[in-house]
């Protein structure tokens, strides 16, 4: 099962990846995961992406489009994927349609978690992240069991330099110049599945496993 999820940041598009990819048993593929581990590592590529990530602009295509097919590449992608921030341009889903075309396979589901702008900058400047494991979380919706410390490693939280307001603004800006066209290519393929996400998570959860059986 190869799904893509669409929506602007702050949607929930990550949490409900996280659920699909743990009940289906596929990994969850998250570019913004991977360049926020290279960020951490140092790496070349971690620099590079980090000078577009703190601006809220995205990293440019080539790079992104690279990273991402090596990741689906791997033996753990064989049986699907959730692709959770991939694609964000037009250009980006035209070389992931390729490269599956080529191989003969093609994407089953692209889920659009549907959030107005007013909700997402009030959620975001609530989001807390560990930058050692990646676990998220909300300091209303999903608190961690101590306050500032990740539930799972124990490390401090952090409010992300990309989830900080003014940084929120640009990044739904960028979301609709380049993102939401995304809407209509998939629609067009006969792929996309609109779910409401300002429900609970739990009931978002629940529209989505009621599309993917
Ligand atoms: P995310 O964790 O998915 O919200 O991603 C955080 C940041 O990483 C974004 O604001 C972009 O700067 C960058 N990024 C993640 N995925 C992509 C992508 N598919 N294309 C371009 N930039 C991306």
């Amino acid at each position: 099962m190869k799904i893509i999820m669409l929506g602007a940041p702050g949607a929930g598009k990550g949490t409900q990846a996280k659920m699909i990819a743990e009940k289906y048993g596929v990994p969850h593929v998250s570019t913004g995961d991977i360049f926020r581990a290279n960020i951490k590592n140092g790496t070349q590529l971690g620099m590079e992406a980090k000078k577009y990530m703190d601006q809220g602009l995205l990293v440019p295509d080539e790079l992104t489009v690279r990273i991402l097919l090596d990741r689906v590449a791997q033996d753990d992608c064989k049986n699907g994927y959730v692709l959770d921030g991939f694609p964000r341009t037009i250009p980006q889903a035209q070389v992931l349609d390729e490269a599956l075309t080529k191989l003969g396979d093609k994407i089953d589901y692209a889920i659009d978690v549907d959030v107005p702008d007013e909700n997402i900058i009030r959620r975001m400047s609530g989001r807390r992240a560990c930058l050692t494991c990646g676990a998220t979380y909300h300091i209303e919706h999903i608190p961690p069991k101590k306050e500032g410390i990740c539930d799972k490693c124990g490390s401090e939280l952090v409010l992300r330099d990309d989830d900080k307001p003014e940084t929120v603004k640009n990044r739904l800006a960028v979301y609709h110049e380049q993102t939401q066209p995304l809407i209509d290519f998939y629609e067009k393929k006969g792929v996309l599945r609109t779910v409401d996400g300002t429900l609970p998570m739990e009931e978002v959860f629940a529209a989505i496993t009621g599309i993917l059986g």
